[in-house]
């Protein structure tokens, strides 16, 4: 069965005075994903975000959410972490969640689950002013999830924590994707840092995406590589299947691209000129995921 669409932006745009911040954006998300929205800072990744929770107006374009429901009442299914919340410095994390809970609704019952799902249970009288940026993060997201959101969009969630806080975030996000099925855009401007949860990213320069790509399709990209240019590839596909396992073997045109045995260049183009097959060009391909990004965005 086809999962739900839960957003669709068609030809999204927001100017600011002359100036467009995000351009004839075209996003789909489906239920279950965890959606990366990468861009440096000044991308536009906030106004995009402030346009599907109705906090910025766009400027043209459609916004659908879950599957074309009325704005105003799909809305009520979106929780989100975009400015940073205003909390009650004074108050613990408990009484801070009791007071936004009249706000945004949510029992004694969904205030205590809550307060465990994000690690926080534990923080008793401890004020809201004395928490670590990780902590804080964590009670913003819980804030975020006192409606019962389907669907969450977080804007540069791991921003200024430290490695620990970041693994937290992290943990959080798949726990509530897996055990609660909640679907979520989250923009970065790093790339690597949530490399571990997402499913999909899409690349934002100067307010246009330049690129959707699956997590998979990504990783496959930024696999190394041994890459070997010859003038009878398939004579050297022969000799190659020899010592290497198939499955590390494809053809591109006129070059043997190799998944394995990446210390044995000198020796493979060794065999490869023993046997009359001409080598004129061997080089190896890695990408981490920032060059990648950077490539993209044309840096
Ligand atoms: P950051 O992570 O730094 O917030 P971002 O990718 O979220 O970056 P936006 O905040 O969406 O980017 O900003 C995109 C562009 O729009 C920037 O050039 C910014 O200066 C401009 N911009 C954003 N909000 C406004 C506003 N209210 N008035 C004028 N320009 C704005």
């Amino acid at each position: 069965m086809e999962k739900q669409l839960v957003l669709k932006t068609s030809g999204l745009q927001k100017k600011f005075g002359r100036r467009r911040a995000v351009s004839n954006l075209n996003m789909t998300i489906s239920e279950g994903e965890i959606y990366g929205f990468i861009g440096r800072n000044g991308a536009g990744k906030t106004t995009f975000m402030r346009m599907i929770v109705g906090t910025a107006f766009p400027s043209a374009g459609k916004i659908e959410l879950f599957g074309g429901e009325r704005l105003s009442t799909a809305r009520r299914k979106i929780g989100s972490l975009i400015e940073t919340p205003t909390f009650y410095p004074n108050c613990t994390a408990r009484e801070n969640m009791k007071r936004f809970s009249t706000l945004f609704g949510g029992s004694e019952e969904d205030i205590e689950r809550i307060l465990a799902t994000v690690g926080l249970a534990d923080t008793g009288r401890k004020k809201v002013k004395s928490f670590s940026l990780g902590m804080k993060q964590r009670l913003g997201i819980a804030l975020a999830l006192l409606g019962h959101p389907e669907f969450l969009l977080l804007d540069e969630p791991a921003n200024g924590l430290d490695p620990t806080g970041i693994k937290e975030i992290r943990d959080l996000i798949l726990k509530l994707n897996q055990e609660s099925g909640i679907t979520f855009l989250i923009s970065s401007h790093l790339l690597d840092e949530l490399s571990k949860v997402v499913t999909r990213y899409g690349i934002i320069d100067k307010g246009v995406l330049v690129e959707e790509i699956s997590r998979e399709e990504l990783q496959e990209k930024c696999r190394q590589k041994l890459m070997i240019t010859v003038d009878d590839p398939q004579k050297a596909l022969e000799i190659l299947s020899t010592e290497i396992d198939p499955q590390d073997l494809s053809v591109e045109d006129s070059t043997i691209v190799i998944t394995s045995h990446f210390n044995d260049a000198a020796l493979l183009n060794q065999l490869l000129c023993a046997r009359g097959v001409m080598v004129s060009g061997l080089t190896m391909q890695s990408y981490d995921l920032e060059q990648y990004f950077m490539e993209r965005i044309g840096e």
